[in-house]
């Protein structure tokens, strides 16, 4: 499906690899995997814990939340970033669960940023606790937030996240904006017959407010979100509704780079959209990206069914290259892409919120 060459024995930076030879962490600052993609782009997932209930990401009832001793702490992330910086990541995302549940998160903010060769660090949130601590995060280096908010219409709000936040959240955001953190990214998960009549009052909100609006199509994750085919709103219809609403077209921005969301500008330059269509346009051919969840577990992939548990090493007292190799490992191993919609795709077990999205 991607057209990549993989699994393939090559040289690379001076050093000899195969698919079966993991490469030494001494030898090679680096982190690609065996189809020639360099990752260098990590999401942290801070807690599984969230106070909203998104019909797309987890059941109503009966979620188990992590114990506390099985998360990271932030000492142990600190230190698992260092080694990621160590082997070229630049650019880290913190999420969850929702990661402004967890205390004080822009003390890690600003550990993070102290981390010699990140260069960016963004956060996801659901905005209910942003009112309250965007100030924090931003002086703390926060760059960049994305908020979910799947509708512009309160009582849709509460049907898609099960809870009557829709007030709070707008506050997050202006809260976000007033403490001048740009860009604010309002990510959209459109499902079918619920929230997509609004895609013409987001095409709007985008001309109007300096925020950018990203569609994002509803994966396939966890046992439990209620996902079907045809639920799904592809990309090409969304951009031929947003062109419909503001009577012209949108041009590409960025193809392909180094985000998931492609990205359009109306074509006056009013309002600028991202587009991940993981499900009719995957991406995984530049996915430059892998994920730690909240309780240390390496995720090469969103749709991995295999894990490395990253704070076994550090709890048992591995050393600085033993981690770097178990890193390059993993990234070594990275799928060539994900099957959905193919015969052969299994979902994997945890919700969005327990791998963090
Ligand atoms: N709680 C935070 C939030 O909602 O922004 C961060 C975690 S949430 C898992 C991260 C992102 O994943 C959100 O933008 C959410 O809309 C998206 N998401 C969750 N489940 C999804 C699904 N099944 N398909 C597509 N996107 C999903
Ligand atoms: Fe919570 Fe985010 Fe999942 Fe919604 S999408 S339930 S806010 S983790």
């Amino acid at each position: 499906m991607v057209g990549l060459k993989g699994n393939q024995s090559g040289i690379d930076g001076g050093v000899e690899m195969t698919s079966s030879t993991p490469i030494s962490a001494s030898m090679q600052r680096i982190l690609k995997d065996s189809f020639g993609r360099v990752i260098n782009n990590l999401r942290i997932s801070v807690t599984d814990r969230c106070n909203f209930r998104c019909r797309y990401c987890m059941p109503e009832q009966g979620m188990t939340w992590l114990a506390k001793k099985e998360l990271l702490t932030y000492e142990e992330i600190t230190r698992l970033t260092r080694i990621f910086s160590s082997l070229g990541v630049k650019k880290l995302r913190l999420t969850g669960g929702e990661p402004l549940m967890r205390k004080d998160l822009h003390t890690l903010v600003g550990e993070l940023a102290s981390i010699g060769g990140i260069e960016d660090i963004a956060l996801t949130t659901n905005g209910y606790f942003l009112a309250e601590q965007a100030v924090h995060l931003s002086r703390a280096g926060l760059r960049r937030i994305n908020v979910s908010l799947d509708s512009l219409d309160a009582a849709v709000f509460n049907e898609v996240t099960r809870r009557d936040y829709y007030d709070r959240v707008w506050k997050g955001i202006e809260a976000a904006e007033s403490a001048g953190v740009r860009p604010i990214k309002l990510n959209v998960v459109l499902l079918r017959g619920v929230n997509d009549r609004e895609i013409a009052a987001f095409a709007r909100l985008a001309r109007t407010k300096p925020y950018i609006i990203r569609f994002i199509e509803f994966m396939p994750i966890g046992s439990d979100d209620g996902w079907s085919a045809d639920q799904v709103v592809p990309t090409k219809e969304v951009i031929a509704a947003i062109e419909h609403e503001i009577g012209m077209r949108l041009v590409p921005v960025e193809m392909h780079g180094a985000q998931p969301a492609d990205r359009y500008a109306a074509e006056d330059g009013l309002g600028e959209f991202g587009f991940i269509s993981s499900v009719s346009e995957p991406f995984c051919d530049h996915c430059n990206r892998v994920r730690i969840t909240s309780d240390g577990k390496l995720r090469a992939c969103l749709f991995s069914l295999e894990e490395t548990d990253l704070k076994a090493l550090l709890r048992n007292g591995a050393g600085e290259d033993a981690i770097a190799e178990a890193i390059q490992k993993t990234v070594w191993g990275k799928q060539e892409g994900h099957l959905i919609n193919q015969p052969g795709f299994i979902r994997p077990e945890r919700t969005m919120s327990q791998i963090g999205g």
